[in-house]
C-alpha cells in the first residue's frame, strides 16, 4: 500500500473519455511538482504496435504489453514508448477504437496493471505521481489516499471534443458522431468483465460539466494539500 510520505504519494484519477481527466491530471501534476502516468497511453501503445505488427490475438497483444519499454519525459509530462515520443500516433481513430477493444482482454490488463504499479511506485519514491485511467482507484491502486472520479455530462463531453477538433482544423466530424462514439466507448469500458470503468466507493466525484478546468484543478490541489476538507470529513 502506498501512503503519503515525505517524498511521494499516489493520486488516482478515473473517469470516462472526454471528461477533462487528462488536462486536469496534467495540470495537477504540474501544481504538485509530480509525474503523470497516463495509463490510457499504455493501452494505446499496445494497440498501436498490434496494428503495426499485425497482431490481434490476446496472447500476442499480451506479449507486446510485456515487451514495450516505457519511460517518462519530464519536460513534456509524457510517456516515452520504446524510446520515442508517440504524439498523435496514439490518438488516431483506429488506435482509439482498438485500445478500447483490447483493454477488455484479461491477459493485456493483468500485464499493464503490474507495469503501472511498478512505474508509479518507483516514481513515487521521489515525487507525487498522478495516475490517470479507468480502474486506478478500483483495481490498480485501491489503497491510495487520494482518489478522484472526474466525469461530465455526455453531451458536454462531446461538445468539448467537437470544439477541440475544430480548433485543430479537423473538418467533417459531427457532434452527433462524437457523442455516439463516446457513448459506445463508455458502454465498452463500463460493461467489460475485467476491471470495468466504475467509480470507487471512496473516490471524490468531480462533475466538470459546469466547472472550468482551473476550478477543478484548484479544488483537487487544495484538497490534496489539505487546505480544504469536504463536508463530513
Ligand atoms: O484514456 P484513454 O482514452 O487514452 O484510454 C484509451 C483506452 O484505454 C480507453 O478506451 C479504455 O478502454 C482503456 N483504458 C483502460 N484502463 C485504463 C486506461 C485506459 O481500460 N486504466
Amino acid at each position: 500500500m502506498i501512503k503519503k510520505n515525505k517524498s511521494g504519494y499516489i493520486v488516482a484519477i478515473d473517469g470516462p473519455a472526454g471528461a477533462g481527466k487528462s488536462t486536469v491530471s496534467r495540470l495537477l501534476a504540474l501544481n504538485l511538482q509530480g509525474r503523470l502516468l497516463d495509463t490510457g497511453a499504455m493501452y494505446r501503445s499496445v494497440a498501436y504496435f498490434g496494428v503495426k505488427e499485425n497482431i490481434s490475438t490476446e496472447i500476442g497483444l499480451a506479449k507486446i504489453a510485456r515487451s514495450i519499454n516505457f519511460d517518462y519525459d519530464v519536460k513534456n509530462q509524457s510517456l516515452i514508448v520504446n524510446g520515442e515520443e508517440m504524439g498523435q500516433r496514439l490518438r488516431t481513430q483506429q488506435v482509439s477504437g482498438l485500445a478500447s477493444k483490447i483493454s477488455a482482454y484479461k491477459g493485456v490488463r493483468q500485464i499493464l496493471t503490474i507495469r503501472q504499479r511498478e512505474l508509479a511506485q518507483s516514481w513515487a519514491r521521489s515525487c507525487p505521481v498522478i495516475v490517470e485511467g479507468r480502474d486506478i482507484g478500483t483495481v490498480v491502486f485501491p489503497d491510495v489516499d487520494y482518489k478522484f472520479y472526474v466525469t461530465a455530462d455526455p453531451t458536454v463531453r462531446a461538445e468539448r471534443r467537437h470544439q477541440q477538433l475544430k480548433k485543430q482544423g479537423t473538418k467533417g466530424v459531427s457532434l452527433q458522431s462524437i457523442l455516439k462514439a463516446n457513448i459506445e466507448r463508455d458502454k465498452q469500458d463500463s460493461g467489460r468483465k475485467h476491471a470495468p470503468l466504475k467509480c470507487a466507493n471512496d473516490a471524490i466525484v468531480v462533475d466538470t460539466s459546469k466547472m472550468s478546468i482551473n476550478q477543478v484543478v484548484h479544488f483537487m490541489t487544495e484538497h490534496i494539500l489539505g487546505r480544504i476538507s469536504l463536508i463530513g470529513e
